[in-house]
Formats: structure tokens, sequence, C-alpha cells
């Protein structure tokens, strides 16, 4: 077991994004430098962190200064070319390793890789050629067709009810190498954050369940309402073992489809922490983010402690403009007036309809009394 990297220690990033911003934050209160990777001057974890380096995610001078200045490296945003991780590991020690990454970049081999797992997903086919479309199982349709790679928040998905929307849906989506899945039944939709440690072991935050609008997540609540221990027992078998299938290091977060005959199918992995997971910050003793500086800095792994109720709201652009389409600012001093009200806005200066600007946990004693202060807040936020 080698040594853990100290406080002090500058701990760097790949992607600048919010999630960026919160690692930054995780590790900045243990004392840790930060470094970040992103071509963008605004990004919201480069306006916080002591590095930014400017720079495309494959420049070799980019990710040589990033390889000099820090003593582990993570990565925030999905579609990080595993290349990037893989090249920075000859250097420096990565977490989680860019072979892990690939894995989750590739709707098909993230589907093989879970049924090698021995965890359900739901029946679906890889479409490549004209001769893999045309031989498409009719148990498969009604359908949706997912493009294999760079898929997020709904997009590069079509929805396809019979073989002829089949045929034009993947035209539309440009021919790309594409899976088709059943659709299923759903009932509903969790989602399971896990850490682990170079060793194997492993630890979890609770079961969260998820509620997407127009594809991209609307609302988590914790404790995932309709989850009895059986179900999360089943889930958390479901997220080891794919997390011990990848030989993962890092957060991993795993989404699972409960259907509507109650069995448990897995869906896709994001190999960072997650939107769903946000509520961890506010909610339980220790966050997705502090997980992450654990597990890249080698550090023991303590099991989060859910200490209040929580329900996350994402608080997109949309919000930021009037119903007659005149830019707002949100009544922040009105929302902040909610007890348990945890306000986290990313430091993105442009508004833009569907981008997430930031997020709204609230906290209380109960579920019940969480839901309350969520009433109250969509009432402020119209
Ligand atoms: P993304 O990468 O955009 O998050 P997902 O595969 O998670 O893509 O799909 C987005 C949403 O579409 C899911 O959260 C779920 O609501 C719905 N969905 C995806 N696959 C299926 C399926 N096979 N059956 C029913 N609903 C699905
Ligand atoms: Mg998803």
């Amino acid at each position: 077991m080698t040594a853990p990297i100290l406080p002090g220690a500058t701990l760097g990033v790949l992607g600048g994004g919010q999630l960026g911003r919160m690692f930054a934050h995780a590790a900045q209160q243990l004392g840790y430098r930060t470094a970040v990777l992103d071509a963008d001057a605004s990004s919201p974890a480069g306006l916080v962190s002591h590095l930014h380096v400017q720079t495309g995610y494959l420049d070799a001078g980019g990710l040589a200064r990033m390889a000099d200045a820090c003593a582990a490296i993570t990565t925030e945003f999905e579609n990080v070319p595993a290349d990037a991780l893989r090249t920075l590991a000859a250097r420096v020690p990565t977490a989680p390793a860019g072979d892990a990454v690939a894995v989750c970049q590739d709707r098909a081999a993230e589907k093989a890789l879970i049924e090698r797992c021995g965890v359900p997903c739901a029946p679906h086919a890889l479409i490549e050629t004209e001769a893999q479309l045309a031989a498409v199982a009719d148990s498969l349709l009604p359908g949706i067709l997912k493009t294999a790679r760079m898929g997020y928040d709904g997009k590069g998905q079509v929805r396809v009810r019979d073989r002829a929307a089949l045929v034009a849906a993947w035209t539309e989506l440009g021919r790309v190498p594409c899976v088709l899945e059943q659709m299923l039944a759903l009932d509903f939709e969790i989602s399971l954050v896990i850490a682990r440690d170079a060793q194997g072991a492993s630890v979890a935050l609770p079961i969260q369940r998820n509620l997407h609008r127009d594809g991209i997540l609307a609302v988590t609540e914790v404790p995932a309402p309709g989850v009895d221990a059986a179900l999360a027992e089943r889930a958390h078998d479901a997220a080891r073992r794919i997390a011990d299938g990848l030989g993962y290091v890092g957060v991993l977060c795993v989404e699972l489809f409960v259907l509507k005959d109650g069995s448990l199918v897995a869906n896709e992995m994001a190999p960072r922490p997650h939107n769903s997971g946000h509520h961890s910050i506010d909610s339980c003793d220790v966050s997705q983010f502090d997980l992450q500086v654990r597990c890249m800095a080698g550090l023991p792994l303590v099991a989060p402690r859910l200490h209040s109720a929580a329900l996350m709201l994402n608080l997109l652009g949309d919000l930021w403009f009037d119903p007659a389409g005149r830019e707002r600012e949100p009544d922040w001093a009105a929302v902040l007036a909610l007890p348990g009200a945890h306000l986290h806005l990313y430091g993105k200066t442009e508004a833009r309809r569907g981008r997430k600007m930031g997020h709204l946990t609230l906290t209380a004693s109960s579920p019940e009394g969480a839901r309350l202060q969520v009433d109250r807040a969509a009432a402020i936020l119209g």
C-alpha cells in the first residue's frame, strides 16, 4: 500500500465544470491546492483553483503542466478523452483509470461490462451497419436508439415505435454507431454513488431517487421513496459488482431502473461524481466530492451517514427568464429565507435554457419536512 498524498499537495482535475468546482471546494477544505485543465478561461472550477491550465484535453503541453503540478489527477467530465488519463498515468497517479473511463464512454462496452458482471441491463442491440439495422429483433421495439458515444442529458437519443421510425432515427443520428434498447416499463429511477479504493474496499452514498424532465435530471430525493432494504441491497450489490468488474478506483455513479414488475436493471455509469449525488454535500457527513478526494489521495474511505432527509432541485438557465422571455434574477433572498435551503450557484456568467446554473438542496429532519420546503422553494422560483 502506497503512502497517502497529504494535504498541502496539489490535486488536479480534468474538466472545469461544476463537478470540478465542487471537487476543488472539497479538496481545499482539507488543505489541498487544486489544478484544473479546461480550455474555457471562465470555467467554474478554473475560477476557484490555484492553477488553471487553459488548453484542450489532449494538448501535450497542457497535460505536461498538469503532471508537473499535481500529486494525483482525477476527472470530472465524462467525455474527457481516456487517452488524456492514460498519458497522465505514465507520470502521476490517476483515478479513475483511462480504461475504466473508456468503458463508461461507450454504451456498447458499458452494457457488455454490466452483463459480464452478472447485473441485468435492458435488452439491446448494437447498430453500426445497415445489416445490423435490418437484423434487429422485433422484441426490441418499441425502443430507444442511443448514440454509443457522447450522449448525455437525453441528447443523442430517439424513441422509436417501429422499424420505419428506427431507420429514420438512425439517419437522424448521422448513422453513427448506436445502441437500440428495448423500451422498459419503468416504475421509477434510482442511482447509487459508490467509491472504491485501490485495495478494492468500497463505501456508498444512500440510494437516490431521481426524476428527469426533458432528459435532464430535475429532482433527487433521499432517502429514496419506494426503496426497501431488500431493493437497496440489490442495488448496492449491482454497484459493487460493476465497480469490481471495472477494477475501479474512484467515485462511480450507477444509474438503475426499477421496473413495474419490481426487477432492477442497470442503465449506465458515470466515472465521476454525479448530479444525483450533489445532495450529499448538505445531507451527509461525507460528500461524494470528499470521497473523490479521498480515493485519489489514497486516504481512508469512511461510509457516509445521511444526517438529514433531502431533496435537490437542479437550477436550469430557464429560471433566469420570465414567462415573456425577458432576463431576470431569481429571488435568492426569498429562497435563502427557507430553513434548510442550501443554494449552490456555479458562477456561470451566461444563463441559457437547459444549462445547469446551480442546484438547491433542501434538508429537513424528515422527508415530509423536506418536501414541504421544496414546495415553498418551487413557489418562489416560479
Ligand atoms: P443519458 O446519457 O442522456 O443520461 P440515459 O441512458 O440515462 O441517457 O437515458 C435518459 C433517460 O431516458 C433515462 O433517465 C430514462 O428516463 C429514459 N430511458 C433510457 N433508457 C430507457 C429504456 N431502455 N427504457 C425506458 N426508459 C429509458
Ligand atoms: Mg442517464
